[in-house]
């Protein structure tokens, strides 16, 4: 299937099955603002339980917070946000339709390393096992032509962000001769810095209202929170503060579902470390947090590192983790090494000291800061994105079908099991709540009785379900049911008394998390 006919699939089944709706709908809608419908909420709930766990359980030097969406508005001023948190921006005069500069950009280097690999494939194919991928890179023309090219632009793009150099960057979309995919068109505006943060007005007018903002990432909340946790924790350096909480970024072009949002969450961990440690540190969570992502089983082929071709005015070094989403390798997380910038920042704007004594050394400091910053509505999208599966299979009456099926890891799927009388009668019904009652406390379980038992497997399939729970005549006589594994379709009786167990050791975040040690 084509990668672009897959997403538009996969936005539908996130509809049609309670994940994700349009938010405001049925007023047409509220660009790039998304609500999450009854599983959506639940496989929402379980990643950033995931991700929370990991961190505060796992490692015992971090602990969270929750701190407020609204703050005092010089915070952004002092993180530089007020200033600097710009994107460029580009109109299509034809079209008129709005564009970041840099993803334009970003877009044209991603098609020629698109062309690479194709022939990369084209010869894989050709050649077979005997296929040396790295000599072929290395000495064939339209490769070596094309990685000219890519490294030529990729030099030129990297040198205009740097310099903030906006009339550069429009010329390198004019000199690529980049089109608007609406218009077909080159017809470009200016490149244009727009500020990112939304703002709003806190108190009445009459007291003065005070202009504030709506945070556009949460790790101000835990800067800001540094001293209260480090004291009140006793807490000794190195050590982490977690956050999970609600951005908000004006985002100049919205169209990817919700990879890219106007209100979002991040789960955010800032890292406070010696100077002089950080780059080990920033080494050390790269890893672990690549970990994490690779403990799904989505395949590691799917994951890479992208170093910034320009790193934010607070940073000595960061990495994205990207996911190969159906539209191509993507952002899903950050890791940024953000210096003493935000700390030295807030005990300038503030006049308070922000330091750490090192009772070892009898000597205080501004610490360092390793951050880990991920999205989990990205991380909703790959999880459903790596799920999605179509796949044909042979139906009771032998005739050819086809299955879709969220292959969603156990531990985060919304609901583990489904217990499903055979029929309406004959005691199945009650015998069915009675297994959801005993285990109600421990799976979140649902019961269906609607329709042929066919149609109630496909259901839980579409959902994400990974145990289905059958109760049949059979049952009445010696308490046995029949449990179907989702991802193979299997089936096999077992005693009533041993549901809890089966389930229990594979939904187990536990399975997770021992891949993570
Ligand atoms: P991008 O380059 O895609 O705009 P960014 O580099 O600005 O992202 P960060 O500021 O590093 O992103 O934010 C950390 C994480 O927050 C990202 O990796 C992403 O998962 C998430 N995130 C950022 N902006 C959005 C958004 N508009 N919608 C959804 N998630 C977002």
């Amino acid at each position: 299937m084509a990668q672009e006919d897959l997403f538009k699939k996969l936005v539908a089944h996130c509809k049609e099955y309670g994940y994700v709706f349009q938010s405001s709908e049925i007023y047409d809608g509220l660009s790039a603002v998304y609500d999450y419908g009854q599983y959506g909420v639940e496989l929402k709930n379980n990643i950033k339980k995931y991700w929370w766990d990991s961190m505060i359980l796992l490692h015992e030097n971090v602990v969270g917070i929750d701190s407020a969406i609204f703050m005092h508005p010089t915070i952004w001023k002092a993180s530089g946000h007020v200033d600097a948190f710009n994107d460029p921006l580009i109109d299509n005069k034809d079209s008129k339709k709005r564009y970041r500069a840099d993803v334009l950009i970003e877009e044209q280097l991603a098609k020629i390393e698109e062309k690479i690999n194709k022939e990369v494939d084209k010869a894989r194919k050709r050649f077979g096992e005997a296929f040396d991928e790295a000599q072929f890179r290395a000495t064939n023309a339209r490769v070596l032509e094309n990685q000219e090219k890519w490294e030529e632009l990729h030099s030129r793009f990297s040198k205009a962000l740097n310099d903030s150099n906006l009339e550069e960057l429009r010329q390198i979309i004019v000199d690529q001769e980049i089109v608007c995919p609406i218009s077909g068109t080159r017809n470009w505006t200016e490149v244009r810095q727009f500020n990112l943060m939304f703002s709003t007005d806190m108190g009445s007018t009459a007291d003065g209202a005070m202009k504030i903002f709506l945070r556009p990432e949460t790790a101000q909340g835990i800067f800001v929170n540094y001293l209260n946790v480090q004291k009140t924790g006793r807490m000794k350096i190195p050590f982490g503060i977690a956050q999970i909480g609600k951005a908000f970024r004006n985002e100049i072009v919205a169209r990817q579902f919700i990879f890219r949002m106007r209100e979002f969450e991040q789960m955010e961990m800032q890292f406070f470390v010696e100077p002089g440690t950080e780059l080990e540190w920033f080494r050390h969570w790269k890893e672990i947090r690549m970990k994490w992502h690779q403990a799904l089983g989505f395949g590691s082929e799917n994951y890479r590192f992208h170093e910034h071709e320009k790193l934010a005015h607070y940073a000595n070094a960061a990495v994205d983790v990207e996911y190969r989403f159906p539209f191509g390798f993507k952002e899903v997380e950050g890791i940024h090494s953000r210096t003493d910038f935000d700390l030295s920042q807030h005990e300038q704007y503030s006049g308070k000291k922000l330091r750490y004594f090192d009772p070892e050394k009898n000597e205080s400091y501004v610490p360092y800061v390793v951050e880990t910053s991920i999205g989990v509505d990205r991380m909703f999208l790959q999880v459903v994105a790596a799920s999605y599966h179509e796949e044909e299979v042979v139906g009771a009456n032998g005739e050819k079908d086809i299955r879709t099926v969220l292959r969603i890891p156990p531990a985060l799927a919304p609901v583990k099991l489904a217990v499903l009388p055979l029929v309406k009668k004959d005691g199945q019904p009650e015998k069915a709540r009675a297994i959801i009652d005993s285990l109600k406390f421990d799976f979140n379980c649902q019961y269906d009785e609607k329709d042929s038992i066919g149609k109630r497997y496909r259901r839980q399939d579409a959902i994400g379900t990974p145990f289905c729970i059958t109760i049949d005549h059979q049952t009445e006589t010696d308490n046995t049911v029949t449990i179907r594994y989702r991802d193979t379709m299997e089936q096999e009786r077992i005693p009533v008394e041993k549901i809890r167990e089966i389930v229990a050791e594979r939904v187990s975040m536990k399975n997770l998390f021992r891949r993570l040690q």
